[in-house]
């Protein structure tokens, strides 16, 4: 059976219907048929080739929510018809010690990617979300429990999870002050998170527009980066900050915002350098600069029940997979609120357009 997708077939190319084949159902695997994906400043990075080694033609989509179609003779956790979610990767080596941990992101021998991984034990190339269905090891396999609508769930595989891990890692909770870099999809699910984690939530933006909004997804205080006096006023004052932001910018300034022995940690990942960071700021309070990587199956799942449980989502702009060009313009001017998601009956109904002419 073909899949139908939408594929980049070089760098800067536009997305075009691409067809491909999965592979049948093995005794570990799931077949989801995919009803929404979301679109992660990861797809445009990959399409637009800002980063080394992206192994074309490329089908993006690492937020995946579906329902399951089809297991293997050994699958236990899923059943046709469940809800279930895929993020960032399908495959790791599940024997080195991050592996062993739950840190799977971290395997010693590299995670497999979603889209444009390797698969294990072969030069395939791997395919994502902007797809009718896809084939995944049920240890890559989340359980989406949330009740009503699925499309604010999807980004919760990437985006929440990537700002998860590092709240959950750096202790965010009461009593303690967590800022967010870039109200993005990333970002605004950080405030979201930390605020119902009991920290409280400092939004830093660039964009005038976001300051009200900010406070209704959680914040308890908004800084426009680009009012100096605004910026001073958090000197010396955050446990944690969260950097999401896609592109290279002055690490410097939001260092001087935390305490001492206070941890920025980078999330964000541009496709040039940030400028050289100052020692002194770190030296003289002992801070840190981190990075951090999605996040492992077990805090993925953790992260999905703790959302589910308190009706946490994204906030959604749906759109069609014929519209993903306009939604990649837009994502690339910050102009999202706050995360495009891919209806994938759009994608069927293409489909079954083409059939009946
Ligand atoms: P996004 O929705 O585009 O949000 C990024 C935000 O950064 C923007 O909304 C904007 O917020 C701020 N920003 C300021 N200047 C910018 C500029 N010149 N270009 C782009 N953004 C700017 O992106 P996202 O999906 O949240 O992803 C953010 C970054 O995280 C990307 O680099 C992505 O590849 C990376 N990422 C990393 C991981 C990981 O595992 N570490 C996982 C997923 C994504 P304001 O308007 O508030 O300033
Ligand atoms: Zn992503």
């Amino acid at each position: 059976m073909s899949t139908k997708a939408y594929a980049a077939h070089s760098a800067g190319q536009k997305l075009a219907p691409f067809a491909l084949q999965r592979r049948a159902v093995g005794p570990e695997d799931v077949r989801i048929d995919i009803l929404h994906c979301g679109v992660c400043h990861s797809d445009l990075h990959t399409v637009r080739g800002d980063w080394p080694g992206i192994r074309f033609p490329v089908v993006p989509g690492h937020e995946i929510v579906g329902r399951v179609a089809a297991v293997g003779d050994s699958v236990s956790r899923f059943r046709p018809g469940d809800i279930a979610g895929v993020g960032c990767m399908v495959g790791s080596c599940l024997r080195c010690d991050s592996c062993c941990e739950g840190l799977e992101q971290y395997c010693d021998h590299g995670f497999v990617q979603t889209y444009g991984g390797n698969i294990f034990g072969g030069g395939e190339t791997t395919y994502g979300g902007y797809a009718t269905d896809i084939v995944v090891d049920q240890r890559f396999v989340l359980s989406v429990t949330h009740k009503g609508d699925l499309a604010g769930v999807a980004p919760l595989l990437c985006a929440g999870i990537t700002c998860w891990s590092p709240l959950r890692r750096w202790r965010a909770g009461p009593g303690s002050r967590v800022g967010v870099v870039g109200i993005g999809g990333l970002g605004h699910m950080g405030v979201k998170l930390a605020a119902a984690l009991g920290a409280h939530v400092v939004a830093f933006t660039s964009s005038e527009g976001k300051r009200r909004e900010a406070l209704s997804l959680g914040a308890h205080e908004v800084a426009v980066s680009r009012y100096p006096e605004e910026m001073r006023a958090h000197a010396n004052s955050l446990d944690l900050l969260l950097d999401t932001v896609a592109a290279p910018h002055d690490l410097d300034t939001y260092s001087q915002l935390l305490k001492r022995d206070g941890t920025m940690v980078l999330v964000g990942i541009p496709e040039r350098p940030h400028p050289p960071i100052g020692v002194v700021n770190l030296i003289i309070k002992r801070r840190a600069i981190a990075g951090s990587a999605f996040g492992g199956i077990a805090e993925t799942q953790e992260m999905l029940d703790f959302c589910a449980e308190r009706n946490i989502t994204a906030d959604v702009e749906p759109i069609s997979i014929q519209d993903v060009e306009t939604a990649y313009e837009r994502l690339q001017r910050s102009d999202v609120r706050y995360r495009f998601v891919i209806d994938i009956a759009s994608l069927r109904d293409e489909l079954l357009h083409a059939w009946r002419s």
